[in-house]
């Protein structure tokens, strides 16, 4: 199969493409380098398999011949992370909706399979768990340009079902919940590659507000295979799908389990959220995903144990440092 991956140079992509391959498909990727790094796939250049084009989504002549010519298109490329966001509200906006739009437009055009990513932050400040696909959704005002990022991928996630509403377009969208592993950059404010330089340098480590808020962080890994999964099932069209790990912690212990696996003499220090995103920010709380959904779709949740992450995660940072 030819598969198209947007986004394909990103943490996540770039990981994606190397679990296609890996399965003989082949692989085109699209990526500007807004967020992703060509340094994640230049292990691939050469490969009979891979191309790489450097362009943005929102070219729509590129995106009409490289649509013209795949199977299936995975639709990653997105405005990333919290701080990333926060800093730039309207190239996110537009990345997030409109390259979403003449990605499905597309699809249709042609008549290919397309799987959307989403994100966990769809579901706004829940303090329930786990939460489930058609959940409520609950967010701030739009003066908190953090809730930006969740509306914009809520439109897409609107835009995508109703192309398979009403064109019957074959499209399946996954919300994925904090992934981490080798190649994710704190640059965009991801918590666990930043705790992770912190420690292994020594320095302080940054827990934001009163490190109470959780989360569940799932494996690259698992979340490549659940997707590649999800692309060959034909029950998950028209669907919503979680994707995420079950293992709830706080911010805090994590900073804690961080610096014990690092073994690392870093002092944890608490950081108003006020001194890092100013004024208009707020935090969600709690964040756990239903994995009943995926699990009755492919048989399969990921289950790498937060430690094992974490373990192979510090070994990869150590040895880039
Ligand atoms: N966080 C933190 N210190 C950091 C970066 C993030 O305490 O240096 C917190 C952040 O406030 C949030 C959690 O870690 O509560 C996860 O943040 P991230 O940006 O990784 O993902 P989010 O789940 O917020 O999208």
């Amino acid at each position: 199969m030819n598969i198209l991956v947007t986004g394909g140079a990103g943490f996540i992509g770039s990981h994606l493409c190397d679990y296609l391959i890996s399965k003989g498909e082949y692989v085109s990727v699209i990526d500007d380098l807004s967020t992703g790094f060509f340094e994640n796939i230049v292990h691939l250049q050469g490969d009979p398999r891979f191309q790489y084009i450097n362009d943005t989504i929102l070219n729509k002549d590129r995106m009409d011949s490289l649509i013209q010519q795949c199977d299936v298109i995975i639709h990653l490329a997105a405005a990333v992370g919290v701080k990333y966001v926060i800093e730039n509200p309207l190239s996110s906006i537009e990345t997030n909706i409109c390259g979403t739009e003449i990605a499905l437009k597309l699809a249709n055009r042609y008549k290919k399979k397309i799987l959307i990513a989403s994100t966990s932050e769809v579901y706004g400040k829940h303090m329930h768990a786990p939460l489930k696909e058609d959940d409520n959704l609950i967010y701030g005002p739009p003066s908190t340009m953090r809730w930006s990022y969740a509306a914009s991928k809520l439109i897409d996630e609107f835009t995508a079902l109703a192309y398979h509403r009403t064109k019957k377009l074959k499209v399946a969208i996954f919300r994925c919940f904090n992934t981490i592993g080798p190649r994710q950059t704190g640059l965009y404010g991801m918590v666990v590659p930043r705790f992770i330089q912190q420690a292994l340098r020594d320095e302080p480590i940054t827990v934001f507000g009163d490190g109470r808020q959780t989360r569940t962080f799932t494996y690259f890994g698992d979340v490549v295979e659940a997707i590649y999964r999800l692309m060959k099932c034909e029950e998950a069209l028209g669907k919503i799908i979680n994707i995420g790990g079950t293992e709830e912690i706080s911010i805090s212990e994590l900073a804690e389990r961080i610096k014990s696996i690092a073994g690392s003499k870093s002092e944890i220090i608490y950081v108003p959220y006020e001194q890092v995103y100013g004024k208009d920010f707020e935090d969600m709380m709690r964040r756990v995903p239903s994995s009943e959904k995926l699990n009755s779709l492919i048989g399969f949740v990921p289950q790498t144990p937060l430690d094992t992450i974490l373990e192979k995660t510090v070994e990869y940072f150590s040895s880039e440092t």
